[in-house]
């Protein structure tokens, strides 16, 4: 049982973890890397069984000239109650744990939970980390009242910077390029450069069809000269989960209209065929994630074992299929009958001449209205501002009356109002004061259901004040809650 390992845990061989970091090193040198995803396991499920299945997985995946393969163990996907992923990922090979990544998720976490997993994930000689603030998720039994803990994505980037460790891990973080308003999409990249800030080495993306929106990504990294390796992740498609996808019950993964109408057709022909579609899809997407400039694809949804092998060596065919960018490019609109693939009525995008090529040697980027406070807006803000400016210096009971009627306030240890233009943090459902989670809904609106993220709010605010280098600036240390 996971308890247990503490004395194999310290048979690593250490020498080779300093020797060097496949992961990184392939990543660093652009060299296309293919991760495949493993869930940890629920505690329902038996430990021995799941780490079983995890050694098969690890065993099927092939050894390729072009390309470096390894695991993404991902960390409470389909529930909160899991096994330490630490623990879990324990049972791979020693020999090639600086070939897999480890998602650290803060959901239904403590802040000594993500130390004691980084701690864990350290003398297990796991050096590659990709900390996830976590999905909303609702485990049986639960009701509104019930808060979750979330701790934010940032906040463990932090503590992994700060920890003594810092040259050991190599930190990546996530990003959702997939979203079609400015208020929806601007704060993402603000906080992407936070965690960039925070210390992130690589970037992976959100799941998503739209390779426009992958473009963009690059286009902006590019742009700012933010010169950091980043990975696609891709969703190998069944007919359940596309439906549950257009349903929007994937926080923060979207599937228009008009590639579902694709899918139903490709459904039609029965199982085989579709199969036959999704692999072909498969392939269109990591050669466009390459030539787009990704140096490499995280692919969700391939659990069985004959399945990763068959993943990774489409992958390795893709590479060699298309020969140039406009190849490709050509290749995927036809593939998609030039389909549109954003969430119809929203399809805001940052530059006008994405897809024309491959790098933004030439691109303009678009004018965009930025959304604008009302007078009520700005009233609130100012009388926020006369009164609570220095709310952070205060103790949590005072002005808390006053707090609560402008604000909402929750009450936590130390307030945070000076630092998110006098919204509170705990407004979200998550609590997040450093930027949104990946999860909003097409329109902007929260995950959670009802109301527009806060962070739009934030960001409405920060773009009145011409502060919007606070938004990926300034880093706001986690509180208590009372
Ligand atoms: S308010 Fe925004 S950041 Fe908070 S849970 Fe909702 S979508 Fe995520």
């Amino acid at each position: 049982m996971p308890e247990s390992k503490t004395t194999t845990q310290m048979e690593i061989d250490f020498q080779k973890q300093k020797s060097g970091n496949v992961f990184r090193d392939r990543l660093n040198k652009g060299s296309f890397y293919v991760l495949i995803e493993a869930a940890t396991p629920e505690k329902k499920e038996d430990f021995a069984i799941a780490a079983q299945r995890l050694k098969a997985v690890e065993a099927s995946l092939g050894k390729y000239d072009t390309l470096g393969t390894g695991l993404a163990i991902t960390d409470k996907t389909h529930g909160s109650n899991t096994w330490n992923i630490a623990d879990f990922a324990n049972e791979l090979s020693k020999d090639d744990r600086d070939c897999h990544v480890l998602y650290i998720s803060g959901r239904n976490a403590t802040a000594n939970d993500i130390v004691d997993t980084v701690a864990r994930c350290r003398s297990s000689g796991f050096q590659n980390v990709v900390p996830v603030t976590g999905d909303a998720y609702f485990p049986e039994g639960y009701r509104k009242k019930h808060k979750l803990n979330f701790v934010d994505s940032v906040c463990t980037l932090n503590t992994l910077k700060s920890g003594g460790d810092k040259d050991f891990f190599f930190a990546g973080c996530t990003a959702n390029p997939f979203k079609y308003t400015p208020a929806d999409l601007f704060p993402q990249y603000y906080k992407m450069v936070k965690k960039i800030k925070q210390g992130a080495e690589f970037i992976v993306t959100q799941s998503g069809w739209d390779m426009m929106k992958l473009q963009e990504l690059r286009w902006y990294l590019e742009m700012r000269e933010l010169h950091f390796p980043s990975i696609a992740r891709f969703t190998l498609l069944t007919t359940e989960l596309f439906e549950e996808i257009f349903a929007g019950k994937r926080p923060g993964i979207h599937i228009s209209a008009e590639l579902r109408k694709i899918l139903l057709n490709e459904a039609k022909y029965g199982y085989a065929q579709f199969a036959s579609a999704q692999w072909r899809r498969l392939q269109i997407y990591a050669a466009g994630a390459k030539f787009l400039g990704y140096t490499g694809i995280q692919i969700s949804g391939v659990e069985r074992q004959e399945h990763i092998a068959t993943a990774c060596s489409k992958v390795a065919e893709a590479m060699r299929e298309f020969k140039s960018f406009e190849d490709w490019r050509d290749g995927y609109l036809s593939y998609l009958s030039r389909a549109d693939m954003t969430p119809y009525p929203y399809r805001h995008f940052m530059f006008n001449n994405l897809f024309t090529k491959a790098y933004p040697e030439l691109a303009t980027m678009k004018k965009v209205d930025l959304p604008e406070c009302g007078k009520y807006e700005k009233l609130h803000y100012r009388m926020c501002k006369l009164l609570f400016s220095k709310a952070h210096r205060h103790s949590s009971n005072e002005h808390l009356l006053s707090k609560k009627i402008f604000t909402g306030c929750r009450k936590c240890s130390s307030c945070r109002l000076p630092f998110t233009q006098f919204v509170c943090p705990e407004t979200c459902p998550k609590g997040l004061a450093n930027g949104p989670c990946g999860g909003t809904r097409a329109d902007g609106t929260c995950e959670f259901g009802g109301k527009q993220c806060i962070h739009a709010k934030i960001f409405r605010r920060a773009s009145w004040l011409k502060d919007l280098d606070s938004l990926e600036e300034r880093y706001i240390k986690p509180v208590e809650k009372i």
